[in-house]
């Protein structure tokens, strides 16, 4: 792996997103937070015999192959956007469950490599090698208010005082390799999650809650989603400016905990 320039204190100019260097960056995926994708049962749930008695095991939701291909097609608008900000490799790890998960390989960009068979722990491979860490189609932790979709806490991991999630998890994984975290697309309550971490985050709200309570990762909630191919195009500016801006960007501070050990 060539020398990404990550500087250990987080506060200078990781590298010129240009001039020959390697510029590899990671990108986390989910499937919730993606723009026309507001149904578990529906949209993303395979083989959760727990959700409900509706699905055998090996039963798909009548329209999770769409919401995964909705997924992937903003993968690849993050990837144009990323080689356009001077991206050279491009990983993306799809932690939505296990296989198939909630991407389409089928449909994935030629410049962007997929890292399979992982599991969803988190980012398997990420490491001091990556320039930056992009979040795609993020939910809320379990718990948030006006979220839709919200799960994910990590009983007993805390950070600043807050249970943890898996935004929060996964921006403690960058911190432990010193990544900073320049992008996050999702739910409005997803984006503020990542921004109490990384304030100076790239957003890109894909949907505004039509509600303010509590609300359960299968109940359906009333939501008001970006259109898919306006969501795309927001995304591709965001992934071409969250590269450019990424001087401006502090590695996350490293939590009081190993999310390794997890
Ligand atoms: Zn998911």
């Amino acid at each position: 792996m060539e020398e990404s320039g990550v500087d250990p204190s987080g506060l200078v100019p990781v590298l010129a997103v240009s001039g020959g260097m390697n510029v590899k960056i990671y990108v986390v995926c989910d499937l919730e937070g993606t723009a026309g994708v507001a149904d578990q049962i529906h949209q993303c749930s395979f083989e959760h015999e727990s959700y409900d008695d509706r699905h055998r095991p090996g039963e798909f939701g009548p329209f999770y192959l769409q919401a995964r291909r909705l997924a992937t097609l903003e993968l690849n608008a993050l990837v144009e956007g990323a080689l356009a900000g001077g991206a050279t490799e491009i990983w993306a790890w799809d932690g939505h469950c296990r296989f198939p998960a909630g991407l389409d390989v089928e449909l994935l960009h030629p410049a962007c490599r997929l890292v399979m068979n992982a599991g969803d722990g988190g980012p398997v491979g990420l490491d001091g090698s990556c320039a930056a860490l992009f979040l795609l189609g993020l939910h809320a932790k379990q718990g948030t208010p006006a979220a839709p979709q919200a799960h994910g806490i990590f009983p007993g991991k805390t950070w600043n005082g807050e249970d943890v999630g898996e935004i929060g998890m996964t921006i403690a994984t960058a911190a432990v390799h010193g990544v900073r975290v320049t992008f996050i697309s999702g739910d409005r309550a997803a984006v503020r999650e990542a921004q109490a971490f990384v304030p100076q985050i790239e957003t890109v709200v894909t949907k505004e809650p039509l509600f303010t309570h509590v609300a359960s990762v299968t109940e359906v909630v009333p939501v008001l989603s970006l259109a898919p191919a306006r969501s795309r195009e927001l995304i591709r500016a965001g992934a071409t400016r969250a590269l450019q801006r990424l001087g401006e960007i502090p590695a996350p501070p490293r939590p009081p905990f190993d999310p390794s050990a997890a």
